[in-house]
């Protein structure tokens, strides 16, 4: 990174997962960067577990970040499909949620660099390609030499750069439940902790269960990466 690279302007269009990684680590290195989240807030969570990734860690590691709230497992089982544990392999894991990894993420950027109920609406980029004006709701244009584009997976700014691009459903739908620890019986709590529990499906799918951090949980270290 040369000496003009520190004081690129960066803008980043998405404040969830993917914009706040940009956001964090784009601040780190040193850059002027602001992230932009169109939900006035607060963010609603959106899926359920995610496993946890070494470079989840690295980063928040990097940034200074609070501990990430995680799970933890020794054993990975596949449930016998006629009934039954089946098999059960040592395969240690983390995992936490999405609530888990956005608190922890905001929590790693100043606050007057993330800015909610802001939408980047339009670009422009400069006719020699060097700067970007950025149109920001309610703020009028800003200019930027480097945009960001983490608007998720129905991103209007990929529409705006590859109008041609379409996605493509694949043929394969999920479905995500969470069941509070509290309101389930306590065999099964038992049952499934410390475990990353696979079983077929009747319907041809399949099933992975496994226990999250819940809301508000106490952070604790994550054993992988
Ligand atoms: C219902 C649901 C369940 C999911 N469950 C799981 C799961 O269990 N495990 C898993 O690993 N993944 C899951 N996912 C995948 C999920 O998409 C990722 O975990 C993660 O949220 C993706 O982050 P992202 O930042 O790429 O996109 P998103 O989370 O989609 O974030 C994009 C953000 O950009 C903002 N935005 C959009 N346009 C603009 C604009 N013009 N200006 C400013 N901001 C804008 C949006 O408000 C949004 O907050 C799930 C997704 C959904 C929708």
């Amino acid at each position: 990174m040369s000496d003009s690279d520190a004081t690129l302007r960066i803008r980043v269009a998405g404040g969830s997962i993917g914009g706040l990684s940009a956001g964090v680590a784009l601040h780190r290195a040193g850059f002027d960067v602001h992230v932009h989240e169109r939900n006035p807030g607060p963010m609603e969570t959106r899926g359920a577990g995610i496993v946890v990734q070494g470079e989840l860690l690295q980063l928040l590691r990097n940034a200074g970040a609070p501990p990430l709230p995680t799970t933890s497992c020794r054993v990975r089982r596949y449930l016998d499909p006629a009934g039954g544990d089946g098999r059960v392999q040592r395969a240690p894991r983390a995992f936490t949620s999405w609530e888990a990894i956005y608190t922890t993420l905001r929590a790693a950027l100043p606050v007057d660099r993330y800015h909610m109920g802001s939408v980047l609406s339009g670009f422009e980029q400069s006719p020699d390609g060097a700067s970007i004006s950025a149109t920001i709701e309610g703020q009028g244009r800003v200019a930027a030499d480097v945009l960001v584009c983490a608007d998720g997976a129905q991103s209007e700014n990929r529409r705006r750069l590859l109008p041609d691009v379409a996605s493509n459903y694949a043929g394969d739908v999920a479905w995500r439940g969470t069941l509070d620890e509290v309101d389930a019986p306590a065999d099964l709590v038992a049952y499934f902790d410390d475990a990353f529990t696979y079983s077929e499906a009747r319907s041809g799918g399949h099933i992975l269960v496994y226990l999250i951090p819940g809301e508000g949980a106490v952070p604790s270290p994550a054993n992988v990466g």
